[in-house]
Parts: C-alpha cells; structure tokens; sequence
C-alpha cells in the first residue's frame, strides 16, 4: 500500500524529514509513497533519486524557532572560525539536545545548561580533529577514568566514568562506551570532555592537556 501524505507540501516535507530522522538515513522508499508527492518533492529539490536533500532538512528546520548563540560559545566558534552555524530550539517532533554537523544546525533544549551547548558544539567539530590527537585523547581518558558496567538507571552497557571539580564541587556524568550510535563513541567522548572543561570542570591533567592541544589545533 502506498503512503499518501494527505497535506500540505510542508506537511509532507515534515512527514518524511522526520521518518528520515528517526530512521538515522536521508533514503526514502519512493515505492511506498504517492506519485504526487514524490513529485512535489522533486520539484522542490527536496529529493534527489531517493535521497532527501540537505535542502529538504534545512526547510524543514526553519520551523523551529532560531535562538542566539550564548557569548561564551560563540567566541569559542569565532576562534574556530565556523561561520553559517545555526541555533534551534529543541521543541517540537526534535525534542533533544542534537547537532547536525554536516548542515550546521544545532538543536538545544529550552534551559539547556551550557555545557550542552559545548556539547553540541563539540559534535560539530568533532570531523575537523586529526586523527592521531583524537586517539590520544580516547586512549588518556580511558585510561584516567574508571568504567562501569550496567550502571542503575542507563541502558546495559559499559561507560566511562568523566568526573572532575567545578567551583569546588564534583562535576560528571557516564560515557557510553559500547552503544555505537549516530555519534560513535570517539566522538561522544571528546563533545562530553571538551564541553566540561570548557565549561570550568578541572579535569585530569593529562586529559586536560590533550583536549587544550586539539582545541588549538582548531583555532584558526
Ligand atoms: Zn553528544
């Protein structure tokens, strides 16, 4: 049976970015949709063969509502010298803190904590690290920070124990270090450690050291 999308040509464009989005591909199934619509959607420049467009993304962004970049992470993008980037509202069918590298759209919450935002700008970044830095990194952080298995309260899994002091008093979380999703793990290890220290965490100093030679391994 084919999907036809009864809607507007935004309500179908928002139909299948979002199926997309779930399903972690850009390829739709022109097979099970209307002829109409995968028409419009060519039309648009929303579909290419079967693959949906930056274009088609980056439209279906624009309903999510731009938010200012905060000063202190956006002198950090300056120094990197990222231009186009922007900053959405997570509110909506995209609900979470996440980052769309290749498009330059970051989504954050509403009150997201500033070190979500280094998160999610670390994640942008992630791509422009050279690759023996990046090993160095993930082979100190390993070995300075305990892992834990099947913690309470997370899905079954090993992960990395980050900690380190802020103003005093203990700052972490849990890295995963064996679900390889979307991110992969050198990635997600390197957005969560860049954005504590950024965010004023002391962390080991070895770890520190790493993450200082990348960032200005960046800077332009
Ligand atoms: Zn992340």
């Amino acid at each position: 049976m084919k999907i036809g999308i009864a809607g507007s040509p935004r309500q179908i464009l928002a139909s299948v970015v979002e199926h997309a989005i779930t399903e972690r591909t850009d390829e739709i199934d022109i097979a099970q949709h209307d002829g109409a619509d995968i028409e419009m959607l060519r039309e648009k420049a929303y579909l290419e063969d079967r693959h949906l467009t930056p274009k088609a993304f980056c439209d279906y962004f624009d309903c999510y509502t731009t938010i200012p970049c905060q000063p202190e992470v956006q002198a950090l993008v300056d120094a990197f010298g990222l231009t186009g980037l922007r900053w959405k509202l997570a509110d909506g069918f995209i609900e979470d803190n996440r980052s769309f590298s290749d498009l330059k759209v970051i989504f954050l919450r509403p009150y997201a904590e500033l070190h979500s935002w280094f998160h999610e700008l670390g994640h942008i970044v992630f791509g422009r690290i050279e690759g023996s830095l990046l090993k160095r990194l993930v082979s100190v952080a390993i070995s300075s920070y305990r892992t834990v298995v099947n913690p309470p309260g997370f899905p079954e899994g090993k992960y990395l124990v980050l900690s380190g002091n802020r103003n005093g008093l203990p700052f972490g979380g849990l890295c995963g270090l064996d679900h390889h999703g979307e991110d992969g793990v050198d990635n997600e290890l390197w957005a969560s450690l860049f954005a504590m220290k950024n965010y004023g965490v002391e962390l080991e100093s070895a770890v520190q050291s790493v993450i200082q030679q990348i960032v200005d391994s960046l800077c332009i």
